[in-house]
């Protein structure tokens, strides 16, 4: 479904991803976990095409050059170069870290942006499986995202993505900040939507533990490299995952 051959990312002339080749298999969950500054977001930025736009800004502001090397192919077909709306309305979708969700709009609307690109039957559709796999969301259709919590945020931002029809879902650090409770729940439900779905998913995270159990396969990144790579019990099962990413 999705495949990248030796990516690298330049910021001017720091390195942030190096020589990269990562598979995401149709169906599957994929997970990337990685300390601080490994290199997790511009790497999903790099597949959802959003580096393309921030290296155009910084072109036209005459400020820093960012270099992508490398070839990224979804379904057979290559996107390097594609622009990210283009990505989007493939069905590449990023659902960013730190939620991004608009915080004066309430849940209600924040969901309803995310389904421009859905026909109405679809959103009406995803609107109803949103509420079945998040039901907190549902009692808060109306109140603004800036007062939701961390894990409701969480939430809208994740139920957000899929009003946009995903194919490939991009989950960027989802459990950032929310308590080991929240982290569990949003763990599950990011299961569930692969099994009942069969939405592909790609999440990043910085610590495994909550994570490794639900992905089919994942990637360590240190300093923009990947270092290992294994199924969830080869990767549950390695000393050094253990100790650097489990803290045992
Ligand atoms: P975090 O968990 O902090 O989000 P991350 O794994 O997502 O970390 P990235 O944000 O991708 O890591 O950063 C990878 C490297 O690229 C870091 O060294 C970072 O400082 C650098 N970097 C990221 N964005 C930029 C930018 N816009 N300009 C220059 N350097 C950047």
């Amino acid at each position: 479904m999705l495949e990248i051959k030796n990516l690298m990312v330049f910021y001017e002339n720091a390195i942030a991803i190096n020589n990269i080749n990562i598979k995401c298999e149709g169906g599957k969950v994929t997970g990337i976990f990685g300390a601080n500054s490994a290199g997790k977001s511009t790497l999903m930025y790099t597949i959802s095409g959003i580096i393309l736009d921030v290296k155009k800004k910084e072109e036209m502001k005459g400020g820093e050059r960012i270099t992508v090397l490398g070839n990224i192919a979804f379904e057979g077909t290559d996107i390097t170069h594609m622009k990210p709306s283009d990505r989007a309305k493939k069905g590449i979708i990023l659902c960013p870290e730190r939620r991004r969700i608009f915080a004066e709009s309430s849940t209600l609307e924040n969901l309803k942006i995310g389904g421009y690109l859905a026909t109405k039957a679809q959103a009406k559709k995803t609107l109803e499986y949103v509420y079945t796999i998040f039901p907190p969301l549902k009692n808060l259709k109306r109140r603004e995202g800036g007062f939701l919590s961390g894990g409701e945020q969480q939430m809208l931002a994740i139920g957000r993505a899929l009003m946009a029809q995903p194919k490939l879902l991009l989950l960027d650090e989802p459990l950032l900040g929310l308590s080991p409770m929240m982290e569990a729940m949003l763990a599950r439900s990011v299961h569930d939507i692969n099994l009942q779905t069969g939405i592909t998913i790609l999440i990043s995270e910085q610590y495994a533990r909550p994570i490794l159990p639900i992905i089919h396969h994942g990637y360590v990144l240190e300093n923009g490299g990947a270092v290992l790579e294994g199924s969830s019990q080869e990767l549950m099962e390695n000393p050094d995952v253990k100790s650097a990413y489990f803290g045992l």
